[in-house]
């Protein structure tokens, strides 16, 4: 069997759950598992989030998945439905929805629903992707509080740089001038926000990243939030090549020896969902050692330097990133974030839980 695989850790989770909720004591956590919860696969991680609230998704389907394994609290679509057909489905397994857009609320004004939904309607304070702009929001609510099919109406805006230094303060001004007439639970938060901003707490929060234990924040460490990751992504050596100087390594041959050099080959590449565009030096975990990746990631292997490592042999075990290596370092390294990488973690991928 190849060794290429990715272990999930439910008591991870679950830490960083209660992280959520230290950050956030008065809130509801609406845990957001959309994307296959960022790539770990959502029914595998649900009997670590018996703690959250209610969870957010993007596809009815994930939703009805969700329903058939027993989950009963609030299950919420991200962007809303797609259909009026989605509407009845919706409301038959009792799942809320997002409402963002004029054709939702015509949609529910013209629907006969056996049982009415609640929502959560989507303001465009700033990010200019989802959501009635400020000046029709009111109107909105209005109308949806008078259809019979729809039950308890949430608040909902989406923060376009809470994990940077311009932070929140313009929206969620804009949301507050806008809603200054209505009363309803709000929600505001993901994980940045979570954070860096309690007065953006309010009735639910929204944490996604935080919760597989990688970073909101740019350039800061999860584990400086005190999370820990859950998905440790690792394969092993599968042959050992040594170098002499000026020889050049793999596709491109875009490492050149300039000593002689100890190179693991290792079984994990692109069509595993490691980054091809992770660099020389990209930060790689070698039996337990932080090392450096060299030369082009090809489709399934990549090469790591293992020089300083004597006792490494074919068979010694890689973290691709983990524990030693977090996926954020790896992310930055590549050019991109952690949310990237998880998601991105293949189907032929080999998953494990442990508890
Ligand atoms: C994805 C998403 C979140 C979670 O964001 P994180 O940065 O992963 O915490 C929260 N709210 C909405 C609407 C989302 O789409």
């Amino acid at each position: 069997m190849r060794p290429t695989k990715a272990v999930v850790k439910l008591s991870a989770l679950r830490h960083n759950l209660a992280r959520v909720r230290q950050y956030a004591p008065q809130a509801k956590v609406l845990a957001i598992v959309k994307a296959d919860a960022y790539g770990h696969g959502l029914l595998r991680l649900l009997p670590g989030l018996t703690d959250a609230d209610g969870l957010g998704v993007l596809r009815i389907n994930e939703a009805l998945l969700l329903r058939e394994a027993g989950y009963r609290r609030p299950i919420l679509l991200l962007e809303g439905v797609f259909s009026a057909d989605e509407l009845h489905t919706a409301s038959a397994h009792d799942i809320s929805i997002v409402v963002h857009h004029q054709q939702h609320i015509a949609m529910l004004q013209s629907c006969n629903l056996a049982k009415p939904l609640s929502i959560f309607l989507k303001m465009n304070s700033g990010m200019n992707r989802l959501g009635f702009v400020p000046g029709e929001y009111e109107q909105a609510y209005l109308q949806l509080k008078a259809c019979p099919a729809v039950a308890e109406i949430n608040l909902m805006t989406h923060f376009a740089t809470a994990d940077d230094e311009r932070g929140i303060v313009q929206q969620l001004q804009v949301f507050e001038r806008a809603t200054t007439n209505i009363s309803a639970p709000i929600s505001l938060a993901n994980s940045a926000s979570i954070i860096r901003y309690p007065e953006a707490h309010r009735d639910w929060v929204r944490p996604g990243i935080m919760l597989y234990g990688a970073s909101p924040v740019a350039g800061t460490a999860a584990s400086s939030f005190g999370l820990q990751p859950v998905m440790c992504f690792s394969s092993e050596v599968i042959a050992i090549q040594t170098l002499q100087a000026g020889q050049g390594l793999g596709y491109g041959q875009q490492y050149i020896a300039e000593r002689e050099t100890r190179i693991a080959v290792v079984a994990c590449g692109y069509a595993d969902g490691y980054p091809r565009i992770a660099p020389n030096g990209t930060p790689i975990g070698i039996s337990g050692q932080l090392n450096q990746v060299l030369g082009r990631v090809s489709m399934d292997m990549m090469f790591a330097d293992i020089s300083n490592l004597p006792e490494v042999q074919v068979g010694s075990e890689v973290e691709l990133w983990g524990d030693l290596v977090s996926v954020d370092a790896v992310a930055e390294a590549a050019g991109t974030v952690g949310y990237e990488l998880l998601c991105a973690v293949a189907p032929r991928v080999k998953f494990e839980v442990i508890e």
